[in-house]
């Protein structure tokens, strides 16, 4: 069986210009208003029936965000392009080309990019996992009340 469904993938990908791989399906990140985001696209990398994991690019249009989620699986990612922040936790933080973040079960989590620039980055994932869960407006109360939170959900 083809470890990707849906074209004859020997094992091998060629890279294509503009963060592309040959054979890999651009798609939007989520279901249109399942959960609040802004301007991303998401590419399966890998993903084996074989392997407890998958690999995905992701790319945040200028000033997009993904969704402040967070569950019980984890994600460990590497910036690829760009520059952005991140809310991990307690903790905001800018990010670099190269960069990487680990993001524990149960962590609030969220990627913006920045005005000008386009955030691209790989993310491995569990490939079993379960389902994310937004913040309640007392969630929402909490994250805002800790230091530079509230400035990084307003986006500024
Ligand atoms: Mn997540």
């Amino acid at each position: 069986m083809s470890a990707m469904s849906g074209d004859d993938f020997d094992g091998f990908r060629d890279a294509e210009a503009g963060f592309r791989w040959a054979g890999v399906e651009r798609l939007n990140y989520k279901e249109e208003g399942s959960a609040p985001f802004k301007a991303i696209s998401r590419q399966v990398l890998f993903t084996d029936p074989n392997l407890a994991g998958e690999l995905r690019y992701f790319e945040i249009e200028p000033g997009g965000f993904s969704t402040l989620e967070r569950h019980e699986h984890v994600h460990a990612v590497m910036i690829l392009r760009g520059r952005g922040t991140c809310l991990v936790g307690e903790k905001t933080r800018a990010l670099e080309i190269h960069d990487l973040v680990a993001i524990a079960p149960w962590t609030w989590h969220q990627f913006r990019a920045n005005a000008g620039e386009a955030l691209g980055f790989l993310c491995l994932v569990n490939a079993q996992r379960d389902r994310p869960q937004l913040p309640t407006a007392e969630d929402l109360a909490s994250l805002r009340a800790i230091p530079g939170v509230a400035e990084f959900l307003d986006g500024k």
